[in-house]
């Protein structure tokens, strides 16, 4: 058996073109054009190629983006300054302040400072809050395309055993907490696994969806995954370059050997990462049509 490739980028093809169409409808009906405001602080290569391919997405779809690049040495009491600013900005329906931050800047203080009705991030404690207790939010943008995934992909999660290796709190963390509520979409069985778990194989063996966010490539091997699993693939280890300068991706994921056990498996590249990206879009419609009372 050949596991069926579940693909990040045409699911997140689909739903661009559903955001399109929802954000034309949102001007001419409404007269309102959804906007994004992007900071970055600081000139790290890697947070310049995210936040530039955040602002290309926000121009294909038609929604307002406005980037503050700051230097290195902008202070913590300018940033919040400037992101009270936009706090009350009409203009601005959702903030992202790309991490990491430079030393002088405490980050969880940052992300208080941003309005929790812009949060698009799903950062903010008060967003984390109400996901955890299952109320409408603004969902982080990993893990909610990781369900979406899922959903679009035709995986039934309701009574799954869902197994997830790795608990940040930007991927493990809230993947559990959107697939263990009482919800469609949702309803699994979830465990957590991390770097003190005794026998992590023993746990990914009983998965009937594995979800790998750890952070070291091909870590899960294909002894690791039931046969007629479904495999996540989160991972996004740079493990070389091409000679044109390219990054070379590996997930966390032994693809070549699982997908001959798995039933459906999502690649690297091509399978989370186009999800994180155009979930964070529709975060953005999603805070416009709130400031407008149009949910
Ligand atoms: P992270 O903050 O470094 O967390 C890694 C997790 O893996 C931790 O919980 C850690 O356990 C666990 N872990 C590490 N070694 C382990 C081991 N030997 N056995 C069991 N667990 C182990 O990483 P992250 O931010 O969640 O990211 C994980 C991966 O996903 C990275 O490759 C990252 O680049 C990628 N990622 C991709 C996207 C996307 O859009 N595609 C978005 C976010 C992240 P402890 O908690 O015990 O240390």
């Amino acid at each position: 058996m050949t596991a069926r490739i579940i693909s990040g980028t045409e699911i997140a093809q689909q739903i661009r073109e559903e955001l399109k169409a929802e954000i034309i409808h949102l001007k001419e009906q409404h007269g309102v054009v959804p906007g994004l405001a992007t900071i970055i602080v600081g000139d790290d290569p890697a947070s310049q190629t995210y936040v530039g391919s955040k602002i290309k997405s926000c121009q294909s779809l038609g929604i307002f983006s406005a980037n503050f690049p700051l230097p290195n040495e902008t202070s913590e009491s300018d940033l919040l300054d400037l992101i009270e600013k936009l706090n009350h900005d009409p203009k601005i329906s959702g903030i992202l302040v790309q991490v990491p931050l430079p030393s002088q800047i405490d980050e969880g203080c940052v992300m208080m400072a941003i309005s929790p009705d812009k949060d698009v991030d799903g950062f903010h404690p008060v967003s984390a809050g109400r996901m955890v207790a299952g109320q409408p939010t603004f969902l982080p943008c990993t893990p909610h395309g990781i369900q979406e995934l899922l959903i679009r992909g035709g995986v039934e999660t309701k009574g799954a055993e869902v197994v997830i290796v790795g608990r940040s709190n930007i991927v493990g963390k809230p993947v559990a907490n959107i697939l263990m509520q009482k919800a469609n979409g949702a309803n699994a069985t979830v465990t957590i696994c991390h770097s003190a778990t005794r026998d992590i194989s023993a746990h990914t063996l009983r998965a009937d969806i594995l979800i790998a966010a750890i952070g070291k490539p091909k870590f899960i091997t294909a002894d690791m995954v039931k046969a007629g699993a479904t495999v996540i693939d989160v991972g996004t280890n740079e493990i070389g370059k091409t000679p044109a300068g390219k990054r070379i991706l590996c997930g966390d994921v032994d693809f070549d050997k699982v997908k001959e056990v798995a039933a459906a498996i999502t690649p690297v590249p091509g399978g989370v990462g186009p999800m994180t990206i155009v979930m964070l879009m529709a975060n953005t419609v999603k805070a416009a049509k709130l400031a407008h009372q149009l949910n």
